[in-house]
């Protein structure tokens, strides 16, 4: 909202100087500072917009699973990139584990949620299988031991228990929005007590977005524009999953509306 008087300033400014000097050199200046404004979506963050940890799988020696070309570190960067923007575009602050290809500990990327206090943490990876094994398609894991603990520590619960319990209806709705945007094979959503996702002090899931020792399904995962898909799923399930759980939820479901579901499948 800072930037309307500034800009209005700049017209003024603008204005004043067309009709000292001529318009010419004034109207490219116009369009260059309109050129640095800020993106909309940028513009939507405040302080009460939900944040969310997405994670990309492995980095730096940690390549994760290697076939048909495909190095599994790579490509869950290049996803998580994608769901960045599409959360981003639906006023959600993100914070990326890694942004570039860089180990960090399981621990180090679970403890971001906690630092910056992330109402739902997500991670990418991609899945593999042994050798003449043709699976496919993408499954959705979230840590049930933790979801127990947290409810035995806070017997009746005063909402930690019901706010760690949450990964599972977490976990089924990005599983469900996911396989929908990609038309992928659904294989559900399991419950395994990864450390990323049962350390994270939030609602977290880890998404394995399709089998790269499938021949058929690692032809898709290689077009962007699948890439593309699989992120929009991921990022629908994240944000339907804050708008029903958190207090927040109005922004987003504000933001969703101004956007008007454009944003095709
Ligand atoms: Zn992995």
């Amino acid at each position: 909202m800072k930037f309307y008087p500034f800009i209005t300033l700049s017209l003024r400014t603008v204005v004043a100087f067309s009709a000292l000097a001529g318009s010419a050199f004034s109207l490219v200046w116009l369009e260059q500072r309109q050129a640095a404004a800020p993106l909309p979506s940028q513009r939507r963050w405040n302080e009460t917009s939900p944040l969310v940890v997405v994670d990309a799988g492995h980095g730096g020696h940690d390549g994760g699973a290697v076939a048909n070309g495909v190095i599994e570190k790579n490509m869950s960067l290049d996803i998580a990139k994608r769901v960045m923007k599409e959360l981003e575009a639906a006023g959600v602050r993100v914070v990326m584990t890694r942004s570039g290809d860089r180990f960090l500990s399981l621990d180090e990327r679970a403890a971001l949620a906690g630092e910056h206090g992330a109402d739902a943490f997500v991670s990418v990876h991609l899945n593999t299988e042994g050798e003449g094994n043709e699976a496919e398609g993408i499954e959705t894991y979230f840590a049930e031991s933790r979801a127990l603990s947290a409810r035995q520590l806070v017997p009746g619960g005063d909402g930690r228990g019901q706010r760690a319990g949450g990964s599972a209806e977490f976990a089924s709705r990005v599983q469900r929005l996911v396989c929908d945007a990609t038309g992928a094979e659904n294989r559900g959503v399991k419950a395994r007590d990864y450390a990323v996702v049962a350390r994270a002090a939030c609602p977290a899931v880890l998404v394995e977005c399709g089998f790269i020792t499938s021949a058929s399904e690692v032809v898709r995962l290689k077009e962007a524009g699948y890439r593309d898909k699989v992120a929009d799923g991921i990022a629908r399930g994240v944000v339907l999953f804050l708008q029903t759980q958190s207090a927040q939820a109005p922004v987003v479901a504000a933001v969703l509306k101004a956007d008007g579901g454009s944003r095709g499948r």
